[in-house]
């Protein structure tokens, strides 16, 4: 009997930590949808502040945090340009075609994330009537399903003043946000300068068992509270929820570098496993993609399974590739492991 898993589904598995624990024990609460929990406020300012916003708006998970900048920034029928690979157009349930009449405009990502400029250019519409209304650019930052690599402070300029210019506005799905900032080395408030709204999850690397925010202008994050209301998303005492949060952005952001190099060494490990090819040998951040060789026999449901029998748990994209994800729960012993492990199962 295995007591003891690795867990490389995601970084979203992490728990709370000890000190996370302490601190949702004896966090001061209060009623939040009338602005009174004192926790809840505090993180909302400290979340501001790190994104050099006015105002952040605390919110159950990633994906409301996007559907409510979606729905403060669009109204129906207005268009938002997003990426073929981002989040928001794969995994968010199309809750803003479903819930806003939001339309989407897909662009190509490139493979390191980007959406070229050129591509920008040419997908806004013209004032015409046949046309929805080109409003809203999507960024993602890092790119999940492009190998978490990072978008560069300067890319990120250069699609903020191209927004400006167009008078369309910018969101950052900055879900991990910090993994870029950390691996730039730069202040996530770098990243986020040009951006009208930035989501940022507290719940992935950073640990906190529940929880993102959005910041953004304080006339903007004033509008998201009414759209978060109707969305259902305005808690009561959820400052003990909030209370994780602050740890999180206190404590737990230097350290996402670990989960980097521990990335590394797993990639740079699997490298030498036969039968395997790592499609970022040098990850940019804490995500590990692989695919199974030609000459492998199992599929990638198989190769999980038995994986999971020796007790590591991996997340399989398609039937030939995987993403590894490392974490806080996630130590040197455990890379060495998988790299073991992999080795041990594949035929
Ligand atoms: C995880 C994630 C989200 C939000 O996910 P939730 O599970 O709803 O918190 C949004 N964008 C990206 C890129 C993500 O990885």
């Amino acid at each position: 009997m295995i007591n003891h898993f690795i867990d490389l589904r995601s970084d979203t598995v992490t728990h709370p930590t000890p000190e996370m624990r302490q601190a949702m024990a004896q966090a001061e609460v209060g009623d939040d949808v009338m602005g009174e929990d004192p926790t809840v406020n505090r993180l909302e300012e400290l979340a501001a502040e790190k994104m050099g916003k006015e105002a952040g708006l605390f919110v159950p998970s990633g994906t409301m945090g996007n559907l409510t900048a979606i729905l403060t920034h669009c109204g129906r029928g207005d268009e938002m340009i997003v990426g073929h690979l981002s989040h928001t157009y794969l995994f968010e349930a199309g809750g803003s075609a479903a819930l806003g009449g939001v339309h989407p405009f897909v662009l190509q990502n490139q493979p390191d994330g980007t959406l070229r400029l050129e591509d920008l250019r040419h997908a806004v519409r013209e004032d015409d009537p046949h046309y929805p209304t080109t409003r809203l650019i999507i960024l993602e930052n890092t790119h999940n399903r492009c190998g978490g690599v990072v978008l560069t402070p300067e890319y990120m300029r250069a699609v903020g003043t191209f927004a400006r210019e167009k008078g369309l506005k910018l969101h950052v799905d900055g879900a991990r946000i910090f993994n870029a900032a950390v691996a730039l080395g730069v202040l996530a408030v770098d990243l986020v300068r040009d951006a009208d709204s930035v989501t940022f999850c507290l719940s992935k690397g950073l640990c906190a068992p529940v929880g993102s925010v959005l910041c953004g202008s304080r006339e903007f994050i004033a509008r998201a509270r009414r759209i978060r209301k109707q969305l259902g998303g305005g808690m009561r005492q959820a400052g003990i929820l909030a209370a994780a949060g602050i740890v999180a952005l206190e404590k737990m952001v230097e350290r996402l570098a670990e989960d980097h190099r521990r990335a590394r060494r797993l990639a740079e490990g699997l490298s030498s496993v036969k039968g395997l090819v790592v499609e970022n040998p040098q990850p940019a951040t804490n995500m590990v993609y692989v695919r199974l060789g030609d000459m492998v026999q199992q599929d990638a449901p198989q190769v999980a399974e038995e994986l999971e029998k020796l007790g590591i748990k991996s997340h399989w994209v398609d039937s030939r590739r995987f993403r590894l994800v490392t974490h806080y729960w996630v130590n040197d012993e455990d890379i060495s492991r998988t790299i073991h492990a992999f080795a041990q199962v594949l035929r």
